[in-house]
Order: C-alpha cells, then sequence, then structure tokens
C-alpha cells in the first residue's frame, strides 16, 4: 500500500479549466453561444433582435413584430445595469475589504502643536509654582481657603 497524499507536479496545472467547465464550454461553442458577448451586448443598451436575426424581415418578407422592423430590441434599464455591473469585475476586479491593525507600542495618537507637552502632577505644579511664583497646593492637601 502507498502512503497516499498528493503527488508532486499532479493535477491539474494552475490556470487551465477542469472537466465539467471545459465540457460547458465547447457545449456553448456547439451552439454558437457567447455568453460574454451576449452580456455585452445587453450591457450597451440594444439587443439584436433574435426572431429576425437582425434583419428587421422575417423569413416569409413580413416586418418583424418583435423589434418593428428595426433589428434590435431596446434592453430594459436593469438588465443594462445588471450587464455592465457583471462585466465590469472583468475589467476592475472588486476590491475586497482589507482587515488594518496597528502593531503594539506604536502610538497613533494625533500630537497637536498646541498641546501641552505631558508631564506629571508633580512637573505640572513645580511649572505652574515657577510661572506664578507662589504655592500651588499638591493634590489632596488643603484648598485655597485655608491659606489666606
Ligand atoms: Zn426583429
Amino acid at each position: 500500500m502507498g502512503h497516499g497524499g498528493a503527488r508532486p507536479g499532479g493535477g491539474r496545472p494552475k490556470g487551465s479549466v477542469n472537466k465539467a467547465t471545459a465540457d460547458v464550454m465547447a457545449k456553448l461553442k456547439a451552439l454558437g453561444c457567447d455568453p460574454f458577448t451576449g452580456m455585452a451586448k445587453l450591457a450597451s443598451g440594444l439587443f439584436p433582435c433574435p426572431p429576425c436575426n437582425e434583419t428587421g424581415v422575417l423569413a416569409n418578407g413580413e416586418a418583424c413584430p418583435a423589434c418593428a422592423g428595426a433589428g434590435v430590441q431596446p434592453v430594459p434599464l436593469k438588465i443594462i445595469g445588471d450587464m455592465n455591473a457583471e462585466l465590469a469585475q472583468y475589467v476592475a476586479p472588486k476590491r475586497k475589504a482589507v482587515e488594518m491593525s496597528i502593531p503594539d507600542g506604536i502610538d497613533v495618537r494625533a500630537e497637536f502643536v498646541d498641546r501641552p507637552p505631558r508631564q506629571t502632577r508633580e512637573e505640572w505644579l513645580a511649572a505652574r509654582e515657577r510661572e506664578l511664583g507662589s504655592v500651588v497646593a499638591p493634590a489632596g492637601a488643603a484648598t485655597g481657603r485655608d491659606r489666606v
């Protein structure tokens, strides 16, 4: 008995289609159906009229009632929008939301120019005392009323 597991280099080459997809592609080709072209025509807003094959005239010589002889049929706005949205994904792939995180230890808080520098209460009291030339009561000490 073998040990199982994937063999190196085995399997379908990256980018190639699997059997089911290849079968569908072959069937569509045999029917003359190109879904991408169909979507592009719908996205344009005027779809080639199938009953008259874009001629505006039926096989019996009568004007095509489906397109009133125009050879094209107007596409509803909803379908035009849906087809354009679908096709846009091939032109510009949808962007995924990206999770952002900030590494630990990085301080991203905004510092404004008029914000005073960080200091302890003691540093602040000392600076204030220097500025005012008077003693400021430390936290928890008596209030100003007692110092009159
Ligand atoms: Zn027609």
